[in-house]
């Protein structure tokens, strides 16, 4: 039987960082990672395996950050968790004592209950080399890919898929807009702009009813009746958390169905932790139950999570959701509320909006506009979102702007914080798009 002080089930955005973070806090306890794939994806780059990276192979997680951090890799699916005995059993048939277990299971893509789904030539997105080769390979002879699910997956395969290849692609969105989740109207139409500029077919406010073939897909019929041609379908339609083991384990549940864990990331198991897609989330701003999943959660967690194996040195305050997607060269980014979403959890807002160049004179070369557009509650000042949209320097400025949003800073902080510029790299200090968007709403809070 092998065993070790604290064990890892998962090696991706979580089980990694929850292993290197253990390894740092608690260097003289043994470490393994147990994960069921040979070679572990960059999840995020899986779009780009099918344009600008060109392979799986070339979107993978080295394991040199295991070994650099003296943590044993042990590759098997572990099937079975006694948490009174402390061990878990795996497909291999091996046992594994553990003194602290993290689970890191990850999510699953979700697969629609409509008919069809199951035929040759549709796809979900799943984080598995093997696969993903056999989605490569199918896509060389594709004329015709209708794309289910207008989110950031959706809408990054469409551009990737474009590329390089006499295709037509058709993105399903049931939603009034694409991207609808993430960002206010305004953004998703500058999106969607984008993505039909660009010759991608778009149909909002459109349900798919069934997928259609003989064995093989050949359409995809719409609520109206409509039939589009379709010789690859990609369902990019959201995920649900994998808690098999943790249900096996009789671990408690919660209600947007992850593992459930306190704001220390412990299971109801006192010895288990849980990090990640497969963990339950808060919403930091509603302290309600979120689906919302993401790998800069999973590793806020995983190093959340990691340090407090052994004495309690980090908390959870709950998630705000950052992330971005870049398609076309532009970028869109989102942190915490948008207008929409905080209006509908009760906030009065105050908005602010700036557009501008990243470059300043606007004549430098490499100019790109660059619009941040920021969220506040009227009440207290206090910034509950941003989003950004343009250059690709947006990117690193919502990391900004969610460090306001964390800091709880208001929109007279923001309008009067001290920023750095230069001519090559940013707005100048009078049109810096962040201090004049929060000037801009702070008018409205006098
Ligand atoms: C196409 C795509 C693009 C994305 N882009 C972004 C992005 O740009 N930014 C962003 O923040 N997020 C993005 N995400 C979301 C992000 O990928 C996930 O939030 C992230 O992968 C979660 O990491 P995780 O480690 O919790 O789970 P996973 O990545 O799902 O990994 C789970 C791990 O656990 C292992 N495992 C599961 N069960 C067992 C078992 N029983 N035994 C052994 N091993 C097991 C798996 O093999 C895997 O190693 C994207 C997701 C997809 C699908």
């Amino acid at each position: 039987m092998r065993s070790a002080d604290v064990v890892v089930i998962g090696g991706s955005a979580a089980g990694i960082p929850a292993a290197v973070t253990a390894r740092r806090h608690y260097p003289d306890k043994s470490i393994l990672l147990i994960r069921r794939e040979e070679k572990v994806l960059i999840p995020c780059g899986i779009p780009y395996i099918f344009g600008t990276v060109g392979s799986p192979e070339k979107n993978l997680i080295p394991d040199g950050v295991l070994e650099k951090n003296s943590i044993d890799l042990f590759v098997d699916e572990a099937k079975g968790l006694d948490p009174a005995k402390r061990v878990v059993t795996t497909a291999g048939g091996e046992e594994v004592g553990y003194d602290k277990l993290v689970l890191a299971t990850g999510s699953e893509p979700l697969v629609p209950p409509i008919p069809g789904a199951d035929l040759e030539n549709v796809f979900v997105v799943k984080k598995e080399v093997p696969y993903l080769n056999q989605m490569l390979e199918v896509m060389k002879g594709v004329k015709d890919l209708v794309i289910i699910g207008g989110g950031f997956i959706g809408v990054e395969f469409a551009d990737e898929c474009k590329k390089g290849r006499d295709i037509n692609v058709t993105v399903v969105e049931m939603l009034h807009h694409c991207l609808a989740l993430a960002y206010d109207d305004d953004l998703c139409s500058q999106a969607e702009a984008i993505l039909s500029e660009h010759g991608i077919d778009l149909m909002v406010d459109t349900k798919v009813e069934a997928i259609e073939g003989d064995g093989k897909v050949t359409g995809v019929r719409l609520a109206d009746g409509k039939v589009l041609k379709a010789d690859a379908v990609i369902l990019g339609i959201g995920c649900k958390a994998n808690t098999a083991l943790a249900e096996a384990g009789g671990l408690e549940i919660g209600p947007t169905k992850g593992i459930k864990v306190d704001q220390h990331m412990r299971t109801s198991n006192e010895h288990i932790f849980a990090c990640g897609d497969c963990a339950e989330k808060v919403s930091a701003f509603t302290g309600k139950p979120s689906p919302m999943k993401l790998a800069s959660i999973a590793s806020t967690e995983a190093r959340i999570a990691g340090a407090n194996l052994f004495s309690v040195h980090r908390e959870n305050k709950g998630i705000i959701g950052v992330f971005a997607t870049a398609f076309w060269n532009t970028t869109f980014g989102t942190a915490g509320l948008t207008q929409k979403e905080a209006e509908k959890n009760g906030f009065e807002v105050a908005i602010g909006s700036a557009e501008g160049p990243n470059r300043h004179p606007g004549g430098m070369p490499g100019m790109s506009p660059l619009k941040v557009k920021l969220v506040f509650n009227k009440n207290d000042g206090v910034l509950l979102g941003g989003q950004v949209a343009g250059a690709d320097s947006g990117g690193e400025l919502l990391n900004a702007i969610s460090t306001f949003i964390q800091r709880k800073m208001t929109a007279e902080d923001i309008a009067t914080f001290q920023l750095g510029t230069h001519p090559a790299l940013t707005n100048s200090p009078i049109g810096y798009q962040l201090v004049n968007a929060a000037e801009i709403a702070s008018m409205q809070m006098r």
